[in-house]
């Protein structure tokens, strides 16, 4: 891994590490005066909160969604930015309780482990400090762990789910020249860079194009078909 865990926020656009983003976010003046904009013109407030969630501690995402949002809203957003190859299963787990996909729940609703479905409203099962993890296909798993880090009551405007902050994509070195990686083998995980594909020995078809993801590289995972409209002017 070549460069550092560093983002940008979303506000004031300075570049923060990926440990002290959560800081920042909650301190930054640009993001205050948003916020407060938001609430103008008599518009509502509702429970929003800030999450931040992290794959294998290189990718992570600071979030905001409404309190009222469900799992599913959440499970819909982690597969669009960062997980779904072909519509694994997925749950989450929160204090000990386990959140599925209903599709599992429908298949296995006998078996011993109690679960319940994932159209729970995020305000009825987390709490400002709750930890969570995430499962995304119980195969090739992608595991990932969520943190409330805040709670706060405003208005998201037209968003639905905000990003805050997200990894700056790592750069991965070809490991056959050194030059800057674009595919990552299935077959045996090396990088390849665009010049060094053709004497690769795996063939072309076991190549996977380099993606800001946990989910880089496994089960012909090609990147987001969510369009990430959030790109830093
Ligand atoms: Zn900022
Ligand atoms: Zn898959
Ligand atoms: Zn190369
Ligand atoms: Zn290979």
């Amino acid at each position: 891994m070549e460069s550092k865990s560093e983002g940008i926020c979303r506000f004031c656009l300075k570049k923060f590490s990926g440990a002290g983003m959560g800081r920042h976010l909650s301190a930054c003046k640009t993001r205050q005066g948003k916020n407060a904009s938001e609430l103008k013109a008599g518009r509502k407030k509702y429970k929003i909160y800030h999450i931040k969630i992290s794959g294998y501690k290189y990718y992570w995402l600071h979030i905001e969604i409404p309190g009222n949002a469900t799992l599913d809203d959440l499970d819909e957003f982690l597969r669009g930015i960062w997980l779904e190859c072909c519509g694994h299963m997925s749950s989450f787990t929160i204090r000990g309780v386990k959140y599925d996909d209903e599709r599992l729940l429908d298949e296995f609703s006998d078996w011993d482990m109690p679960s319940q479905s994932m159209n729970k409203r995020l305000y009825s099962v987390l709490k400002v400090k709750d930890g969570f993890s995430y499962e995304y296909d119980f195969g090739s798993t992608t595991y990932l762990e969520g943190h409330v880090l805040a709670v706060r009551e405003g208005n998201l405007g037209k968003d639905k789910i905000r990003i805050l902050a997200r990894n700056n994509p790592y750069v991965f070195e070809c490991d056959h020249c050194g030059k800057t990686a674009t595919n990552t083998c299935l077959e045996c995980e090396e990088f390849v860079c665009d010049q060094c594909l053709d004497s690769h020995a795996c063939g072309e078809e076991m190549m996977l194009d380099v993606v800001n993801s946990p989910r880089m590289g496994v089960c012909g995972y090609g990147g987001p078909d969510m369009i990430d409209d959030w790109t830093p002017k």
